[in-house]
């Protein structure tokens, strides 16, 4: 069991996180921790580097008092994420910001054996690029994740990619903890609208995701399978998917069906419209890959969803382009892995 100045000084650095910089004072009356000890707990936060005074604040009768601020360079996130086009290796602070990003194309002719090396080197490369501790590494899969047992299941891209023990295979080589997440749920993470309780992600390639956030929470499903907009069958006598069902989303509209501009943003609003219906949700943001079609494409898929979708849900839908280009997997591994550390007793000494 965790000791409870472990625990306390645990909880002023979440505390610090979450809503500082703060000062002694509001440390001590946030958090219930009588005052003298706040300020032994504080001492040596300071003196173990993960807090700082962050400046003073003016106090009454001119005393000026220190306020104290997370020091987000105090350990470091390591995280990978990829698809069968490239595979993205970055290391974040506790901000999370990103320090050093890696990219190199994925290989997929080498089977399983050879992505699984890359990805290992990858994550080797970053580890050693990082200038603070580590305190974990995620890993943001294409495919179809188990994240609960750290399994790969399936993914419709790279054939050859099928339970996979991801967690396992990377925790035993690097001695950390690992988190296994789909990428499309990962840069949902990372593009959430904190103004909207449930907004979507769509991920646009050779396949297509949705990562769903739902009253404010990522939607998993029982076995991690929730979000799969890919296969959402639009079309019932289309052509045959990945998956082996006939017209699904992704085999009419994705980016090996090789159709126009304008009609991937009409499969896409029709799809969209389902999800708008199911979920109502008050942001809809499009993979920044769709981007350089401009307005005009976000118009279209406005245009479909008002067509196909009620009113009430429709009309209260924003509709906007991923803001972050590179890395966006990433930063949502991080941010999640960092959450989850925050959120436990103690802190985990790599
Ligand atoms: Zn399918």
């Amino acid at each position: 069991m965790a000791l409870k100045p472990d625990r306390d000084r645990q909880t002023i650095a979440a505390l610090l996180r979450a809503d500082g910089p703060l000062s002694r004072g509001a440390i001590h009356a946030r958090t219930g921790i009588r005052l003298s000890a706040t300020s032994d707990l504080v001492r040596q936060l300071l003196a173990d580097g993960r807090i700082t005074e962050a400046g003073t604040e003016p106090g009454d009768r001119g005393r000026k008092g220190v306020i104290l601020g997370l020091n987000e360079n105090y350990r470091s996130v390591v995280a990978i994420e990829f698809d069968d086009e490239s595979v993205t290796a970055g290391v974040t602070n506790l901000a999370p910001e990103i320090q050093h990003l890696f990219t190199e194309p994925t290989k997929t002719s080498g089977g399983r054996p050879a992505l699984l090396r890359q990805l290992r080197r990858l994550t080797r490369r970053a580890l050693d690029a990082a200038t603070a501790p580590p305190i974990g590494i995620g890993i943001a899969d294409p495919g179809l994740v188990d994240s609960r047992r750290g399994i790969t299941l399936t993914s419709s891209t790279l054939p050859f990619w099928r339970d996979v023990a991801l967690r396992e295979i990377l925790s035993r080589e690097f001695g950390l903890p690992v988190t296994l997440e789909s990428r499309t749920r990962a840069k949902a993470v990372a593009e959430r609208d904190p103004a909207a309780t449930t907004s979507i992600y769509i991920d646009y390639g050779a396949g297509i995701g949705a990562g769903i956030y739902l009253d404010g929470r990522l939607v998993y499903g029982e076995t991690g399978a929730a979000g799969e907009f890919g296969h959402m069958c639009v079309q019932p006598n289309g052509p045959r998917c990945a998956c082996g069902a006939r017209g699904c989303l992704e085999a009419v509209a994705g980016l090996r069906a090789n159709i126009g501009a304008r009609k991937i943003a009409a499969w896409l609003g029709l799809g969209l419209a389902n999800l708008v219906n199911l979920f109502n949700p008050g942001v809809i943001v499009i993979d920044a890959r769709l981007a350089c079609h401009g307005q005009t494409f976000l118009n279209q898929i406005s245009a479909a969803i008002e067509r196909h979708a009620l009113r009430e849900a429709a009309s209260q839908v924003r509709i906007r382009y991923a803001r972050i280009t590179a890395g966006a997997g990433v930063l949502g591994l991080a941010d999640m892995i960092i959450g989850e550390y925050f959120n436990t007793p103690t802190e985990f000494t790599p």
